[in-house]
């Protein structure tokens, strides 16, 4: 199968620090179907070769194991090609147009890595060079608008141009190892799902935290925030691959309909949930592993007075029979205690205690998302006998069972230990993908409406409400109203207890 990727914004962050990355660990796992062209577009006015050497430095800055070695760099670097354009002139895609038609792949890509607002000029004028044929995929990223409105319209004019199995929307956390585990976890075993309901589940907790603050990406993150940056996407994502019935198969549309139907069941928002089960956080300046970094405010490209939140902690809920009455709480922000992603899922205590337990001890499946990626399932186990640390064991199996002090206990499957290097990134899956044509793991427009109007009535309680965002220290793990509000419930935050 021969194939053509032309990658708009071929210069730019995302290209460089992770789809060229991507694509070349693909090229050297031999997964990239060969006899393929990698075609970077940006204003730049660069030859093939001054783009491959482009990119050969870029390489420099990634991660040493990713690195390539000359050789392979040689074989990589004849895929790619460079087209000078400027994607709002109609003009320019003549050229671009030339150079495809005269191959004529079997499947051309074209990924749209430009600023957002570029996405949907880019779109037409694939369509008006006539480049839009069935071969053709466009990959869009994120953000695809700030709310409800802007993200129809740039759906409809996708709908007018392309098909929507000619669109593949990227969420690159569908594509991580781990959250597909979660799929076969769910869908590929049949030990959890008697228990996968409300009848054994308390609460979900969902956590996506970084350390890291806004970077570079100050002025982006000021007009973004945390609940468009990743509330929207990225963490609902992730409650409706925990929340959805089983698919009736492994096609795309199974799974995205499944999904669709979790979105549409979120129970919606009312003037006292807005304000009860919200938390909107900002941070000030505080220490990060023993470093001393700065608040929000004063970060570069964030204005003085930015009321952008960057920590969102909520309560939800999926008003359906297997989930009605379960909170399912979700917490992400910048600058937290740690670098973190996982799901949380706590069962419900024992109907009735026999044994003495530690406070708050409980049944927990965790999944680790990052940095660690695996599952922990905590349970209760005979503890040691403190009475006498050396009696003999049949002296303890004659214990009276009403002295048996459990201590938690926990089984521990590191995926990364397991499978190591033979695993793929985000990134490069999604990326083959695309390329082959598999939709699974990318977002229906109607699944993408469908979270932007859950999400809608938070954004327009805050461009009312008077209050500040709450400061929080950098370093910590939000502001204490997120551990108050799951508190009301009875419950705490994973790390807390
Ligand atoms: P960036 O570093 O600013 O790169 C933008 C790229 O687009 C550059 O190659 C730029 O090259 C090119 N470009 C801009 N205007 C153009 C025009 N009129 N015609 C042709 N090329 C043009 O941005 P980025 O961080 O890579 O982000 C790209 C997209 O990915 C954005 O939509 C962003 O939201 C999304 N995204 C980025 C990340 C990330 O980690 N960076 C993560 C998730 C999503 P020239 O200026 O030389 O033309």
């Amino acid at each position: 199968m021969s194939f053509d990727l032309v990658l708009f914004g071929g210069t730019g962050d995302l290209a460089w620090r992770k789809l060229m990355p991507a694509l070349f660990q693909a090229f050297r796992h031999g997964s990239l179907p060969a006899g393929g062209r990698i075609i970077g577009v940006a204003r730049d006015d660069l030859s093939d070769d001054a783009y491959r050497a482009f990119i050969k430095g870029r390489f420099d800055d990634v991660e040493l194991a990713k690195r390539p070695h000359e050789d392979e760099f040689a074989g990589f670097a004849a895929l790619l090609h460079f087209v000078r354009m400027d994607v709002t002139q109609a003009a320019d895609y003549a050229r671009l147009a030339e150079l495809l038609k005269a191959r004529n792949a079997d499947t051309v890509v074209m990924y749209v890595a430009t600023a957002p607002g570029l996405f949907t000029s880019v779109c037409e004028q694939i369509a008006a060079a006539g480049l839009n044929g069935p071969q053709t995929r466009v990959v869009l990223e994120k953000p695809l608008g700030h709310d409800l409105a802007s993200n129809r319209a740039i759906n409809e004019t996708v709908r007018r141009v392309l098909t929507e199995k000619q669109v593949f929307r990227i969420d690159h956390y569908l594509g991580k190892p781990s959250v597909q585990n979660l799929f076969a976890l769910r869908f590929g075993n049949a030990l959890f799902e008697p228990l996968w309901r409300r009848e054994n589940i308390a609460n979900i907790q969902i956590t996506i935290s970084e350390d890291l603050g806004v970077e570079k990406r100050g002025a982006f993150y000021d007009h973004t925030g945390a609940l468009r940056d990743m509330v929207q996407n990225h963490a609902l994502q992730l409650l409706c691959a925990i929340g959805m019935e089983p698919p009736i198969n492994a096609h795309a549309d199974a799974i995205r309909d499944e999904k669709l139907k979790v979105l549409r069941a979120l129970k919606p928002w009312t003037v006292e949930t807005l304000q009860q089960h919200v938390v909107r956080g900002q941070y000030s300046a505080g220490t990060i592993n023993g470093v001393a970094v700065p608040g929000y405010r004063q970060e570069t490209g964030v204005a003085p007075h930015s009321q952008t939140e960057t920590f969102v902690a909520l309560r939800a809920e999926i008003a359906n029979w297997r989930w009605a009455g379960v909170p399912f709480y979700i917490r992400t922000g910048k600058r937290l205690a740690a670098r973190d992603a996982r799901i949380v899922i706590n069962f419900r205590p024992t109907p009735h205690a026999i044994f003495s337990t530690p406070a708050g001890a409980v049944n927990r499946l965790v999944i680790n998302l990052q940095p660690k990626d695996g599952l922990e399932l905590h349970l209760l186990a005979q503890g040691p006998d403190k009475r006498n640390q050396s009696r003999d064991k049949s002296a303890n199996q004659n214990a009276n069972p009403s002295t048996m002090q459990l201590a938690p206990v926990q089984l521990d499957l590191d995926f990364d230990k397991r499978f190591g290097s033979q695993r793929v990134g985000a990134y490069e899956r999604l990326l083959l993908d695309v390329i082959e044509g598999r939709l699974n793991l990318f977002v229906r427009s109607d699944e993408q409406e469908e979270a932007w109007r859950w999400v809608e009535p938070i954004l327009d309680h805050w461009r009312h409400d008077t209050h500040e965002p709450r400061p929080y220290a950098a370093g910590t793990w939000g502001p204490s109203a997120a551990s108050a509000m799951i508190a009301r419930d009875g419950y705490c935050w994973s790390e807390e207890c």
